[in-house]
């Protein structure tokens, strides 16, 4: 399938599953907003580096997604330097591990704030020029944890339960007008957002990393096996087809069998 004329903005793509999903929707002919933190000359390295490979157009935005302007201002910039956005894929998130008694208020409102509302203000933004062209995807990155809980991860798993229902409203608001809206489910994914709760694990413990993995996966997934990001990019890529063209208002797992349970 080609996505050859089509822009794809991703958020918190310079990392973990937003550069699996980016590198795939490239690969597919995309041309590609990428967004995140990180080190400005290894940014860049990225951006030739996937030019040359797919021969696609790459931009970057460094806008930060807990700030509504400036999710605003990245979606007008793609509109002016590559068109579009054509396929949003709302990807950027953080966690903090902690009991509710001990959560830091910050990280309650920095989560809420980069997991979900950033979701909202680039719909927002983003749903008037798909509307024009009669043709959209949105993929939101939801998790496991936006449709089952895990203790300490307050913050996260309300933020990803509100991302679904934040999904399903878009679907129907968007139902007859060509784009179709859902989010993505994975479970454990080896990504250094996943890598630091390895290591905190692995340190409480006095284990290896790769034994907290083990653990990790054994605790959740009946299939003891991480999903990868180049799987989710297949499964972005996917709803992007024709094929996909009538699935809207969803959440798709890719976890081993998590929520199977
Ligand atoms: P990661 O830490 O590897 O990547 C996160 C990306 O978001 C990075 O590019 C980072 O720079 C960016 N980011 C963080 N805060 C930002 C901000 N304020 N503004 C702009 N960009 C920001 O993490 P990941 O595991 O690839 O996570 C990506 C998404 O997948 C997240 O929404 C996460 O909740 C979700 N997810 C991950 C897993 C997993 O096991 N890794 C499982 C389920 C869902």
């Amino acid at each position: 399938m080609s996505l050859k004329g089509k822009t794809a903005l991703v958020t918190g793509s310079t990392s973990g599953i937003g550069l699996g999903i980016g590198r795939a929707l490239a690969a597919a002919g995309a041309d590609l907003m990428l967004n995140g933190f990180g080190d400005a000359a290894q940014i860049a390295a990225l951006r030739t580096s996937l030019e040359a490979e797919y021969d696609v157009r790459v931009a970057y935005s460094p806008a930060d997604m807990s700030k509504p302007d400036q999710i605003a201002a990245m979606v007008a910039e793609t509109a002016k330097t590559l068109g579009g956005p054509d396929i949003l894929v709302n990807n950027a998130g953080i966690q903090h591990v902690a009991n509710i008694e001990d959560f830091p208020d910050e990280r309650w409102h920095a989560i809420i704030a980069v997991n979900l509302s950033a979701t909202f203000f680039a719909m927002k933004a983003a749903i008037p020029g798909m509307k024009a062209k009669r043709w959209g995807r949105i993929i939101n990155i939801a998790s496991a944890h936006g449709l089952v809980a895990s203790a300490q991860k307050v913050a996260y798993v309300a933020a990803k339960h509100g991302v679904l229902g934040a999904t399903k409203v878009a679907a129907i608001e968007l139902a007859n007008l060509g784009i179709t809206v859902n989010a993505i489910c994975p479970g454990w994914v080896k990504t250094p957002l996943v890598e630091r709760q390895l290591e905190a694990r692995a340190a409480a413990d006095g284990i290896s990393p790769e034994e907290a993995g083990r653990l990790f996966l054994a605790e959740k997934q009946p299939m003891l096996q991480f999903s990868t990001p180049e799987g989710i990019g297949g499964l972005a890529v996917f709803l992007c087809s024709d094929a996909a063209s009538t699935i809207t208002g969803v959440p798709l797992s890719i976890d081993g069998g998590w929520v199977a349970q």
